[in-house]
């Protein structure tokens, strides 16, 4: 294995899946809902394969899904998009992340991030040889820091790598908060990259605002986003990235070498999904918010101390109270000790030590699941 991918040999929601399965335990680590996803959008699936959209479908993604994704960005966000030139499919938002960090990174072009980051914005930044810069997202509230944000900035400074709603801490940023990093992506002439993955989930009334819609910003940013979390079918892995042409045609360009295309029936069933409004995302969205209250109700009564997501499928516990004080070996146990699992937040950090008690749980599980976690964990004593 290269150097520059030798720190990410096994990632740690493997690892932690894992060792759920080798000890039974509740899988509270790795973020994918256990239920399938809404029956309308299974059945397209099915359809789509009985009408034979089986072979190899255009590298940039079937039509049908490029104008679904075109009308999902204008009817939400006021964004125009030509399906034709400004819309990519890919095979995940993971694709789409690591794609676009290949297309516009030269070798030490450096990529601005918030800590905690996502696992595969490290290696994603490694293996384009670029240099990552991150800014500390500090709990509670969580904020930023706006000098040290600007610090962060350099005459490198290609791309700014964002993620809202952000995993792991739940945080939906505020337009303010955009405001601030888009004035300093113009001032530096920076690109801007924006993980939207967890766009539809929101809870008590936070907004998702795209960076794309500040102004001045949609000629510089990559909109993604990823139909697995979307519709709770993470395993189809298909994904998209939006944005000026001149930026998709560099992601397309990549892209074909790395997959060519993505899965064609699961891009026609996501474009059916797409376009059977926002109902069914709604009833989504509002089952996550139970499960989200039951969590955090769960994990306070268990003696964590809890800060409540404003968005995505996580929760970020401090389980100082409980006297830990290195959740990475705190989690490896724990699946073993108490038969559930959680992702330590620092394993999301370059300087992981004012995190080092931070535990991620997600709650896109069974209701029966979470409050046997929480009773399992209530009763570790
Ligand atoms: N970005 C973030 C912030 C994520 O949490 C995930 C995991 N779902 C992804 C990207 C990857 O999405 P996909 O499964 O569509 O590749
Ligand atoms: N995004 C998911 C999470 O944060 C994991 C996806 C993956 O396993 N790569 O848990």
């Amino acid at each position: 294995l290269v150097a520059r991918m030798r720190p990410y040999a096994e990632t740690v929601f493997s690892k932690m899946s894992a060792l759920a399965r080798q000890h039974d335990a509740v899988n509270l680590g790795q973020g994918f809902p256990d239920t399938d996803g809404p029956e309308e959008v299974l059945q397209a699936a099915r359809r789509a394969i009985a009408a034979g959209y089986n072979q190899y479908p255009p590298g940039q993604g079937v039509p049908a899904l490029r104008s679904a994704i075109a009308e999902h960005q204008h009817d939400r966000y006021g964004i125009d998009l030509d399906p034709g030139t400004e819309v990519l499919v890919t095979s995940g938002a993971t694709e789409a992340i690591a794609s676009a960090l290949l297309a516009l990174l030269e070798p030490g072009d450096e990529v601005v991030t918030f800590e905690p980051y996502y696992d595969s914005y490290a290696a994603g930044i490694s293996l384009a040889g670029g240099v990552q810069r991150c800014v500390p997202l500090t709990l509670p509230g969580p904020g930023f820091d706006r000098e040290r944000l600007a610090a962060a900035f350099s005459e490198r400074t290609k791309i700014v790598l964002l993620n809202t709603p952000h995993n792991p801490l739940g945080k939906v940023f505020t337009r303010e908060e955009l405001t601030v990093i888009a004035d300093l992506a113009r001032e530096h002439d920076a690109w801007v990259v924006s993980d939207e993955v967890y766009e539809h989930m929101t809870y008590d009334g936070a907004v998702h605002v795209p960076i794309a819609t500040l102004p001045g910003m949609a000629e510089r940013t990559l909109t993604i986003g990823s139909a697995g979390k979307t519709f709770s079918v993470t395993g189809w892995k298909v994904g998209w990235v939006s944005g000026p042409e001149r930026l998709v045609t560099a992601v397309t360009t990549v892209k074909q070498y790395l997959t060519f295309a993505t899965s064609s029936p699961l891009q026609h069933a996501v474009a059916d999904a797409l376009r059977l409004g926002p109902g069914i995302l709604e009833e989504l969205t509002s089952s996550l918010a139970l499960r989200r209250d039951l969590l955090v109700e769960g994990l306070t009564a268990a003696g964590f101390e809890v800060s409540v997501p404003q968005g995505t499928y996580f929760v970020v516990a401090d389980a100082a109270p409980l006297g830990v004080t290195d959740a990475v070996q705190w989690c490896l146990q724990l699946p073993e000790r108490v038969g559930v699992v959680g992702v330590p937040v620092s394993v999301f950090c370059d300087s992981p030590d004012e995190t080092a008690s931070l535990v991620r749980f997600a709650f896109c599980k069974h209701q029966d699941k979470l409050h046997e976690a929480c009773r399992r964990l209530a009763a570790m004593g």
